[in-house]
């Protein structure tokens, strides 16, 4: 399981058994200097292969979104 990189948070952490989602680091250098600056943490080296948690972004702020296809493979 992934570790939120947010400071303080222990999602992800042997002794936190809280279900989450995460989310990857966006691979886009501007997305990822944004969501660098949001975390603040300083002298931290961000990459793609960390996550953060949902209790990091506003529900409004997440897409859930699950595609449907039907038996063609049509989008429903
Ligand atoms: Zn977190």
């Amino acid at each position: 399981m992934p570790r939120c990189i947010a400071p303080s948070c222990t999602s992800g952490y042997d002794t936190n058994n809280e279900k989450v989602h995460f989310f990857h680091v966006p691979k886009d250098e501007n997305l990822m200097k944004l969501w660098h600056s949001a975390i603040k943490r300083k002298n931290f080296n961000i990459n793609p292969k960390q996550s953060i948690c949902d209790k990091h972004f506003r529900p409004t702020d997440i897409l859930w979104n699950r595609t449907i296809y039907d038996k063609q493979g049509n989008v429903r």
